[in-house]
């Protein structure tokens, strides 16, 4: 074969990096700007919300993140506004998964995940980071502009009962402490807080 009939072999799509030559394999995508709960610091009652059209859709982000992963991602994390809020945002963790995402997390205020966190490991989530700026039921009520905080810790203590080989993390801002880390007994931690959950939510 002379070159003329040469096929040009096609270039495998170039791994990601940052100016420093660093790779980049990490990928926030932010599913909604909706959110059920309207946080003095992050949503004021005034917001007005991008129309349906104007936001990407499951198909259009399973695109984006499939070539993502061809360049070298390997983790992609959901978040919203919350992400619980998108309809069938549980299909869509379906088909990032079948595009090859090797760890795939969400970031979730928890209030929905009651309801979502049997779907959400079956299709294929790996771990939820819930964001939660207080276990103190008042303090919580008035961060989150009127939240109650028995559905959140309900939520939690689903997704500790289907996501047993998964890190939790619960985060807690504004609790004056350390970060709170929620992991299963057995798993690197002694379910401290796991158990300061089940406390508020069964004192
Ligand atoms: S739960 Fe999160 S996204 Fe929703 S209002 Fe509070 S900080 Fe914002």
């Amino acid at each position: 074969m002379d070159n003329k009939t040469k096929i040009p072999s096609k270039a495998p799509p170039e791994l990601l990096t940052d100016r420093f030559g660093r790779r980049l394999n990490y990928l926030r995508v932010s599913v909604t700007d909706r959110c059920n709960q309207r946080c003095a610091y992050c949503a004021p009652y005034s917001e007005k919300f991008k129309n349906r059209e104007d936001i990407l859709s499951f198909d259009e982000i399973t695109r984006l993140v499939s070539l993502m992963v061809s360049m070298g991602v390997e983790k992609v994390r959901l978040t919203g506004g919350e992400p619980l809020v998108r309809k069938d945002v549980t299909d869509l963790v379906s088909m990032l998964k079948d595009a090859g995402v090797k760890d795939l997390s969400m970031t979730t205020n928890a209030v929905l995940l009651e309801r979502f966190a049997s779907t959400l490991t079956l299709n294929g989530l790996n771990r939820i980071n819930v964001s939660l700026d207080s276990l103190n039921p008042e303090k919580f009520k008035l961060i989150s502009g009127g939240g109650d905080i028995v559905p959140v810790l309900r939520g939690i203590e689903a997704a500790l009962g289907v996501q047993h080989h998964h890190l939790l993390a619960v985060a807690q801002h504004f609790d004056g402490g350390p970060l709170g880390l929620i992991v299963p007994a057995g798993h690197g931690g002694e379910g401290l807080g796991d158990q300061r959950v089940r406390a508020n939510l069964h004192p």
